[in-house]
């Protein structure tokens, strides 16, 4: 990788908070978004380490690195980086993810019918999931986790395509998955789909096989009103 773009100038993000950043002519790093968390982790330059604590992407599109302590080995422009992402980190986050996306459809085939995710929150040790459900699911948990630990030992592979807009919508339809919340003017979607048994529009990273997800436990639920429930569960857990 080499420094695209170093930024000298101080740009604010949070108020009364300093951050400065570095682009690079390209990168590993996951920058956030569609609920999951960025990428951290540490450039080596040719005058030392400087960690990064997360990525984040500017409004043109360009992947900013962010500075983890204020003071750093100095950059030039042109200069060979070579980046390194918090792989622990990362790979719990995408176990998560791809929990997140398997837990979806569990969650239906125990209700018998395909409620909709209304919120989602995706980190490394946890997610939670809001349903447009009126009742508590704590009594189904038990069958819940049966259903999905199944999936997770059937070790399905995680399959990633690129679809027209129209065909993602109609292939969509049978696992329940709309494309309403995406803006109308994204005419190539990304399909994730765990083969035959969830699939819907993601940016996310996930792990190849659902395998690779360990033992899922539903770890707590609440009802936030208005008729939604929120599950919270963790992958990589000991049954
Ligand atoms: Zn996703």
């Amino acid at each position: 990788m080499r420094i695209l773009e170093s930024l000298k100038q101080e740009f604010q993000i949070i108020e009364n908070e300093q951050e400065k950043g570095v682009a690079l002519n390209q990168t590993a790093f996951y920058p956030g978004g569609g609920g999951q968390p960025p990428d951290r982790g540490f450039l080596s330059t040719l005058n030392g380490k400087i960690l990064i604590k997360r990525a984040r992407m500017l409004p043109n599109g360009v992947v900013l690195h962010l500075f983890q302590e204020k003071t750093f080995p100095e950059l030039s422009v042109d200069e060979k980086v070579k980046g390194q992402i918090d792989w622990d980190y990362r790979y719990a986050v995408m176990q998560n993810h791809t929990s997140a996306h398997l837990m979806a459809e569990a969650v239906r085939q125990v209700l018998g019918k395909p409620v909709e995710i209304v919120g989602s929150g995706l980190e490394a040790n946890k997610v939670r999931l809001d349903f447009a459900y009126s009742s508590s699911l704590r009594p189904l948990f038990s069958k819940i986790e049966k259903v999905a630990n199944n999936v997770v030992k059937d070790n399905r592979p995680v399959i990633i395509k690129t679809m027209r807009r129209n065909d993602a919508e109609k292939y969509l339809e049978r696992f329940h998955e709309s494309l309403k919340i995406l803006p109308s003017h994204v005419t190539e979607v990304r399909i994730v789909e765990i083969e035959d048994w969830h699939a819907c529009a993601c940016g996310g990273t996930h792990v190849k096989h659902t395998g690779e997800i360990g033992f899922i436990k539903l770890l707590s639920r609440s009802s936030k009103g208005k008729g939604v429930e929120r599950i919270e569960f963790a992958a990589s857990q000991s049954p």
